[in-house]
This record gives structure tokens, C-alpha cells and sequence, in this order.
């Protein structure tokens, strides 16, 4: 079912449809994400984030003045009772063209972790990796994952909460080696928003928890701080997004991006993050 196929949907419905769309166009439009030629590996993980993202880009992509081209990649990570062909169904029914990597990193990571321990971490690394594998091989010029935000927002407040520096995590990232870009078209978009386009589109989501490594207990905590927040104070969530697309270094202590010694902001090929400094200038 294409995102724009109005006569199914309730007022509201298409309400929320259109207002995806449009969140996604601007964020895409505001960061440059998608240029005239690109070939962009959708990662579907089987989410309902991973579905919004796929079928807002495939809207885009019909009505954009550019062109694009999208592929589908999905991992098989051999994540026990992953429904794999309910995916590979989908993909194939939704007409854009698909890929699926056979890699069995969960025996991988069984052998390297000990039990209890947390697996997270290694998982989201070899997937990241086998991600920029595939996006040469597949050649492809940029990397879609599908974090919104909510997800920006409790990665920068993890990061302040729990290790003491404002980061987030950017709507588009080039890797450390510069060999690949990553972008977040659904920055813009609210996660109860694409809860609620999954339920209106009735996606084949794949469930949470297969793998059994269970929830991030402080992302989970932060999760239920910004829904509190969106009952309790509206607003507030997106005033934390919005703060960090208007930083000013000079009202805050880094002296990486600011010299408070000339009250100056650092030109962009001298800047180094408050830790570089103080490395560099450690005894
Ligand atoms: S929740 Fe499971 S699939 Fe997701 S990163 Fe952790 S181990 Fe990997």
C-alpha cells in the first residue's frame, strides 16, 4: 500500500500520513541528505521505524525533482524465530528493490559474550560494519537508518546525563574514515508518530526482544522521562531537539570551540573537542 493511497485512509490518518512526508522532506531537504544521483541503502531492521523510513523515502522518491534510487538491506543476523520471509514477503510486495545479508552474527556473539553480559554494543558494531560492506558492494552512496527523533533526543540526553558531554546524534554522519554517509531522514519525526502510521499501515513488524539481549535499561528510563514530558510538559521535547541546531559556544565552557581568551569561535579546521585539548596539553 503506497503511503499517498488516500480513499483507505480517515481524515486523521492522512493527516498523520502527510505530516510524515513533509517532516521527512524537510529534514532531508534542511541536512542535504539526498543529492541528485545518490543510491540510498535503506536498513531495514523489520521496526516500525524501518518501515516509515522505507515507505516516506519511496513517497519522496516518487515525487522529489531529483533522482535517487533506494535499496532495501536487511540483515540476517540468524536471530532465533526472526521471521526473515514475512520480510523478504514485504519487501517484495512493496516493489523497491531489496537485498539480504546472510550473516550469522548471533553465533558470533554467543561465542564472545559471556552470559549476562551486554551484547548491544558488539552487535550494533558488526552491524554497522557489515551495513558499510554492503553499501560498497551494493554501490551505494548513502546509508539510511531509521532513528527519529526521540531517539536524537535521548542519545544527546544520555550523553549528558551519563557521560558528562553534549553529544547527540546527527541527522547525517560521514564515517570516521570517510568512506560513508550516514543519514536519519526521520529526525524530524516524533516515534509516537511512526507507532501510529505502523498501526494505520498494519506493517508485518518483526517483535522486539528475539535476540534476547532485552531492553537498555537508561535508554528505556529516558523513553519514559520524554513520554512523562509530552504529557506533562509539551513542548519540551522538541525544545531540547531545537537547542541543539542553536548552540551558542561562547555560553558554554569548550574551549575546543570557543577561545575565551580572545573571545573568539574557532575556525572549523582548528576546532578540537574540549578532550583533544586537554589531552594534548596534559603532562
Ligand atoms: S537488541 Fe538485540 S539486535 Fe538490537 S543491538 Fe541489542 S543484541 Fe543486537
Amino acid at each position: 500500500m503506497e503511503l499517498n493511497e488516500r480513499n483507505q485512509l480517515s481524515v486523521s490518518q492522512r493527516r498523520l500520513t502527510k505530516r510524515i512526508i513533509k517532516l521527512t522532506a524537510e529534514a532531508v531537504t534542511d541536512f542535504g541528505m539526498i543529492q541528485d544521483g545518490d543510491k540510498v541503502l535503506v536498513a531495514m531492521s523489520g521496526g516500525k521505524d524501518s518501515f516509515v523510513l522505507l515507505e516516506a523515502l519511496k513517497t519522496l522518491q516518487a515525487r522529489a525533482p531529483i533522482d535517487f534510487s533506494l535499496v532495501a538491506v536487511n540483515i540476517h543476523q540468524h536471530i532465533p524465530q526472526f521471521p526473515v520471509e514475512t520480510l523478504r514477503t514485504y519487501l517484495e510486495d512493496c516493489g523497491v528493490p531489496y537485498h539480504i545479508e546472510d550473516q550469522d552474527t548471533y553465533s558470533i556473539i554467543q561465542r564472545l559474550i559471556p552470559d549476562g553480559q551486554n551484547v548491544c554494543s558488539l552487535c550494533s558494531r558488526l552491524r554497522r560494519g557489515i551495513l558499510y560492506r554492503v553499501a560498497d558492494e551494493l554501490g551505494c552512496t548513502k546509508i539510511a537508518l531509521g532513528h527519529h527523533m526521540d531517539d536524537i533526543v535521548s542519545t544527546f540526553l544520555l550523553n549528558v546525563f551519563y557521560g558528562g558531554r553534549l553529544k547527540g546524534m546527527p541527522p547525517i554522519l560521514r564515517s570516521d574514515d570517510g568512506r560513508h554517509v550516514v543519514i536519519r531522514p526521520l529526525a524530524y519525526v516524533r516515534e509516537y508518530e511512526t507507532e501510529k502510521m505502523a498501526k494505520i499501515r498494519n506493517y508485518p513488524l518483526i517483535g522486539k526482544g528475539l535476540c534476547g539481549a532485552g531492553e537498555n535499561k537508561k535508554r528505556t528510563e529516558l523513553k519514559a522521562l520524554i513520554r512523562q514530558w509530552d504529557r506533562e510538559c509539551p513542548g519540551r521535547v522538541y525544545n531540547i531537539f531545537m537547542s541543539m541546531k542553536r548552540v551558542s559556544p561562547s555560553h558554554l565552557m569548550d574551549s575546543g570551540i570557543y577561545d575565551f581568551e580572545t573571545f573568539t569561535r574557532r575556525s572549523v579546521d582548528a576546532r578540537q573537542t574540549s578532550d583533544e585539548v586537554q589531552k594534548a596539553s596534559a603532562p
